[in-house]
């Protein structure tokens, strides 16, 4: 690793320890192209492929000149490991800092760090919020660069590099990439190096399973049979442990996911040995130890035969678990959703891609994935020095799909990324944004920015870039967010609180509408319906028999509502109407302490949506309560209430209790029937009854009451009283 210059001292020997002896092609390519002396790169290289190691180097090096690194990783989730990762060259003087958490907060903190990761929008709000050490960045990873292609958040993405690059002069920016089909359109919108590479550690076989048989991509055919009453991937992973190799199952949802670890753990747990079983025992006693959701013990008895699930809604402890137990070898069997595929280290011998479709609400049903998600997936196939190649298969029942799939997935290349900045809601946010910062001051300034993103780079037709900005300012002017004098822009107060809040322009024109029109008949279903029918939000869909019941229930209700209801004869907008009030009630069964399990049969959704929907609602009730401030409505109170309400999840009796630490929403109904009915009552509460409350769990009744503010919270010689049992 002579070749390495530039680096902290000792950095090479370091590498060494870890194994790696020298570098990959891509790497030595990277390296050669100036990335260690702040060159700028685009790398498109197949997963796992050393990809972290290019951008470590480039960060380590920045480090070494002085700056400050900036990795920009693509889900929160992967913030905190991406952060451990970097934390090993602590040794060699640099400090890491994660920011996550709430947008508005945390700006100053980091500056201390020589490494800060964060997720794109997290960046895009502390550059909106002015975090001065912006300017001290030397360099700029965007890991997973080709996501500028997602509709929802590749904008931010793409913005956040352009506003970065315009504000920092000569900033290095490294743009990893899975291999797609226009590196070379990335390299130049970024004016970077390009290195573009098919070269991976371990040989790659591919196919698909259909009826008895492997069919792969060499012409070559293997029986691969099927049992009675078996499914085919239960029939790979039988296969695959038969040749002492473990497999990586990619299904479409979480929910799938679980499902399909729950029936595979059937098929590992015969071939297991003893000393298997007792360890795999001991790894699902530490996911219960983590905590006692139902999650937890669904992970761990899947975990006890020797399969589990992994997806975005797992807690972090649980991940790591079963990200070791398979690199151990001890959970045999893996099954995740592709929104992980790219986070995982966790190579296997075969990796099956179950499903290639996925729900899409956009566009109304299933559709299937992108070229560029599948060979990712693939590319987790194969341990390099453990397995002799890895080998990627694709599942179908329909012998008609067999070409069809080699055709989709095996013979095609990666489509290219494009630019999705052009869609509304992303360019209103950012044009906002842009003009709130002062980063411009004038419409040209606005054109000039924009100029420097990828989309300018790909929109050929002249013209076209002035003409949507233009329709966006004129959106924005009339909606009191921005005004123009003249050829000047700027941002209103009220415009710079949205770009500060990160709504939607469109969100808080909405909000702001509706909270001007609240009177005391607004009752907090109300604003649940205000924050949900805003395009933040995800509405629920209206399925058979609801536009009857929604209906009558709006006639019911219409006047706790803000705002006045469109026309029955306005189709589109009097069922978006609908769908935003199936959403609120969804809102108020929770805020009523229903069960999730009932809101979930109810709505016909899963608890991770229940979550994903109430922590939507909290922050746009949150943006609705500083909006009404800011503007000096009589109805700030309500909304804040509405708001706490819907973060605990309970009735309004229960806010205080359900605000103490450690308690939410059960706990407090627990104890709220034993008599205590707030936060000053439960500091002087009896402990027997607090403990009876809790259900004998004496470490929680301590926790609880120490978080209360009770002087003296120890259980040890109290016995729970049993009339304050649930
Ligand atoms: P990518 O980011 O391209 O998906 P990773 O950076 O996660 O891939 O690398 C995959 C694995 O390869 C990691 O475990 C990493 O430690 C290992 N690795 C990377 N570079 C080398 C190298 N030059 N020699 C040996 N192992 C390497």
């Amino acid at each position: 690793m002579t070749e390495l210059t530039g680096l902290p001292d000792g950095v090479p020997e370091h590498l060494e320890d870890e194994g790696i002896e020298e570098l990959y092609p891509p790497q030595a390519e990277a390296v050669e192209r100036g990335v260690t002396e702040g060159e700028s790169l685009v790398a498109s290289v197949p997963t796992a492929s050393g990809k972290t190691l290019i951008a470590e180097l480039a960060m380590l090096a920045a480090v070494e000149r002085g700056e400050k690194a900036l990795y920009i990783v693509p889900l929160r989730a992967l913030a905190g490991e991406k952060a451990s990762a970097f934390e090993r060259f602590e040794r060699f003087g640099l400090s890491v800092g994660v920011s996550t958490g709430n947008y508005e907060s945390d700006g100053e903190r980091l500056a201390n760090n020589d490494v800060i990761v964060a997720t794109s929008e997290k960046v895009d709000s502390l550059v909106r919020n002015g975090a001065a050490w912006v300017d001290q960045l030397g360099c700029v990873v965007a890991d997973e660069v080709h996501l500028v292609d997602d509709a929802h958040r590749g904008p931010t993405l793409e913005v956040t590099l352009a506003k970065l690059r315009a504000r920092v002069d000569g900033l290095q920016t490294v743009a990893l990439s899975a291999t797609v089909g226009n590196a070379d359109e990335l390299a130049s919108w970024l004016d970077a190096e390009l290195v573009d590479s098919d070269w991976r550690p371990i040989e790659l076989r591919t196919g698909v399973h259909y009826g008895q048989a492997l069919h792969l991509d060499d012409g070559t055919t293997r029986e691969l049979p099927v049992e009675r009453g078996e499914s085919q991937t239960a029939a790979i992973v039988r296969d695959t442990l038969h040749d002492d190799g473990s497999t990586l199952v990619f299904v479409n949802s979480r929910r799938n996911a679980e499902g399909a670890a729950k029936r595979l753990a059937n098929v590992v747990a015969k071939e297991l040995g003893d000393d298997q079983r007792v360890a795999l025992a001991e790894i699902a006693e530490e996911i219960r130890a983590v905590s006692d959701t139902e999650t937890s013990e669904t992970l761990a008895s899947a975990v006890e035969r020797g399969a589990a699930f992994h997806h975005a809604g797992l807690a972090k402890e649980h991940r790591e678990l079963v990200e070791e137990a398979f690199r151990d070898r001890l959970v045999r069997t893996v099954c995740a959703t592709p929104t992980l595929a790219a986070g995982v280290n966790t190579p296997a011998r075969r990796v099956v891609v179950r499903d290639w479709q996925r729900y899409d609400g956009d566009a109304g049903g299933m559709q299937p994935l992108d070229v560029l998600e599948v060979h990712q997936m693939f590319g987790r196939a194969g341990r390099p020095g453990l397995d002799p190649y890895g080998e990627a298969v694709l599942v179908t029942d329909d012998h008609d799909g067999l070409e069809g799939l080699f055709e989709k997935y095996i013979y095609a290349d990666p489509e290219p990324v494009r630019s999705k900045l052009a869609a509304e809601p992303a360019l209103r946010t950012h044009v906002l944004a842009t003009v709130a910062t002062g980063f411009a001051t004038t419409r040209d300034d606005l054109l000039d920015f924009l100029d420097g993103t990828l989309y300018a780079e790909q929109t050929d037709e002249a013209g076209r870039l002035a003409s949507v900005t233009d329709d966006v300012l004129a959106y924005l002017d009339a909606n009191g967010f921005v005004e123009r004098d003249g050829d000047g822009l700027r941002a209103s107060e009220t415009g710079h609180l949205v770009s500060r809040l990160y709504v939607d322009p469109m969100s808080a024109a909405e909000m702001i509408h509706g909270l001007r029109e609240a009177d005391d008949d607004t009752t907090p279903l109300g604003f649940y319906h205000l924050v949900s029918r805003t395009p933040d939000m995800y509405e629920l869909y209206l399925r058979s028999g609801d536009r009857e019941t929604y209906t009558e229930l709006l006639y019911e209700r219409e006047a706790e509502i803000p705002g006045s209801t469109p026309s029955e004869f306005s189709e589109g907008e009097f069922e978006d109407w609908l769908a935003a009030l199936k959403t609120a009630t969804l809102m108020e069964d929770w805020t009523e302490e229903l069960d999730e399990e009932r809101i979930a049969e109810r709505y016909g959704v899963g608890p991770g949506d229940i979550r994903g929907k109430t922590e939507t609602a909290e922050w746009l009730l949150g943006a609705a309560e500083r909006l009404a401030g800011e503007l000096d409505l009589d109805c700030v109170r309500a909304v804040r209430d509405a708001r706490k309400r819907v973060d605990y999840g309970v009735r309004e009796e229960l806010l205080d209790l359900a605000g103490v630490r450690g308690v939410g929403r059960k706990r407090a109904r627990r104890l709220y029937r034993a008599g205590v009915e707030d936060r000053s009552e439960l500091r002087n509460a009896d402990k027997a009854t607090v403990l009876g409350a809790l259900r004998g769990r004496r470490k929680t009744a301590e926790s609880v009451l120490a978080a209360a503010g009770h002087p003296n919270p120890e259980m040890d010689a109290v016995t729970a009283d049993p009339e304050a049992a649930p």
